[in-house]
């Protein structure tokens, strides 16, 4: 019988009865799956993984600890015998076979009654590969096809599940690895990409052909009117029944803006979805091996813009205070001012040696890391003429990450 191809099906588990015999790795590995399917799983095996024993203490599972009787299977829709002893497998397999119920065998498959795909998913598709019993080429295939789908090389677009409304996608600090699995899939569903100049850019050429793309840095200039225009152009797109991506660098929230434009949306009745992205002043230091916390030397750290230089009228940072704090300081948008700044926070008691690190162009091919310290950092700038974008990390964490430095 083993000639012939098995017929693929989607179980549908929910509150049905799943019985694993094992309690080993293999059952380990088997056991989530079944959980975020619904099913009601009950574990048969005098011993088990800690693992297992976590899930079955949090009740999200049944350990019977005991051998497997063939009565276990009473009652069951489908079964794993996926026990060390091909024996034991066997009982089970057999007593599976009497009670009409499909059974999945770890040790020898071409004596199963069913086999376990690799199995992926992406945006409400699920794949599942049988690879002729060789598990590495279903996960490979499984991983193709993931992929395909994920960069849109495969189209999936589901036009049934799609809303018009708008949707902010954060990008991350620019390396197009770094941005979220819901990010990307929102990018490849949407029918009207609004994209940044700090955005993933090179994401925007995958695109598949008929989404249109709109370059907010081709705007016209002047901050104001042109975060009006952006406010009015996801509105009028959204209304018009189509699917918008507000495409930025970092998180859309941070430095953003991008809750001027959940409001500008909210006020037109137009729904707002948020996928948040790893927000650069973070994830900046983090590629250039710098912690923001490290224990016993920062246990805080502020994150601040440099926007606009202290005393600036409009500026609503008190940088007295901010000299005061004892943790890592991360300014962003803060090239420019940045000499201004240093002299804010030693005029404040911050110390002259204190370390800096000047990291830019984060996570791209140019990313390069300019260390000062605060009384040096505005020569040390002028030098090696930075040139947004960057991200200045002011703090002992500098120095724990380049010790020889210092
Ligand atoms: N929303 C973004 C920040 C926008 S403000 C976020 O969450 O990251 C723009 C500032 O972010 C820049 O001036 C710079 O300070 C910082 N920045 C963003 N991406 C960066 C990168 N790849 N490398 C260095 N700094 C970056």
């Amino acid at each position: 019988m083993a000639d012939f191809p098995p017929y693929p099906s989607g179980l549908r588990l929910a509150g049905r009865r799943v019985v694993v015999v094992g309690g080993g790795h293999v059952a380990q590995r088997r056991v989530p799956a079944l959980i975020a399917a619904g099913a009601i799983v009950e574990v048969v095996s005098p011993q088990v993984t800690p693992a297992l024993e976590g899930l079955a203490g949090a009740g999200e599972i049944a350990w019977t600890r005991r051998p497997f009787e063939p009565t276990d299977l009473d009652g069951a829709w489908y079964a794993i015998a996926a026990t060390d002893s091909s024996q034991v497998n066997q009982d089970v397999s057999e007593a599976a076979e009497e009670r009409r119920v499909f059974c999945v065998r770890s040790d020898d498959a071409p004596a199963a009654t069913a086999w376990t795909p690799a199995v992926g998913r992406h945006a409400g598709v699920t794949v599942a590969v049988l690879g002729n019993r060789d598990p590495r080429r279903s996960a490979a295939v499984r991983d193709e096809i993931v992929e395909g789908l994920r960069e849109g090389t495969i189209a999936s677009r589901h036009h049934r599940d799609r809303v018009a409304g708008v949707t902010l996608v954060g990008g991350g600090p620019g390396d197009p690895e770094l941005m979220s699995v819901a990010g990307r899939r929102a990018l490849m569903e949407a029918d009207v990409v609004v994209a940044d100049r700090l955005a993933p850019r090179e994401l925007l050429s995958e695109l598949p052909a008929d989404v249109e793309l709109i370059d907010v840095a081709k705007l016209p200039r002047g901050r104001s009117a042109q975060q009006e225009e952006i406010n009015r152009v996801i509105v009028e797109q959204a209304l018009a029944g189509r699917s918008v991506v507000r495409f930025k660098g970092g998180d859309n929230f941070v430095f953003g803006r991008g809750y001027e434009e959940v409001l500008a949306c909210r006020e037109a009745g137009v729904p707002v979805t948020v996928v948040p992205g790893l927000t650069s002043p973070v994830a900046v230091p983090a590629v250039a091996g710098i912690p923001v916390t490290h224990r016993g030397v920062a246990h805080e750290f502020t994150v601040i813009s440099g926007h606009l230089p202290p005393g600036h009228p409009e500026s609503l940072t008190n940088w007295a205070a901010v000299a005061g704090l004892a943790g890592t300081l991360v300014l962003m948008m803060a090239v420019e001012n940045a000499p201004a700044i240093a002299a804010a926070l030693l005029d404040g008691g911050r110390l002259a040696e204190t370390p800096v690190a000047v990291v830019c162009d984060g996570t791209m091919p140019t990313q390069r890391t300019v260390l000062a310290t605060l009384g040096t950092l505005a020569d040390r700038l002028a030098e090696e003429s930075v040139r947004p974008p960057a991200i200045i990390v002011v703090g002992e964490v500098v120095r724990v990450a380049h010790p020889d430095a210092y």
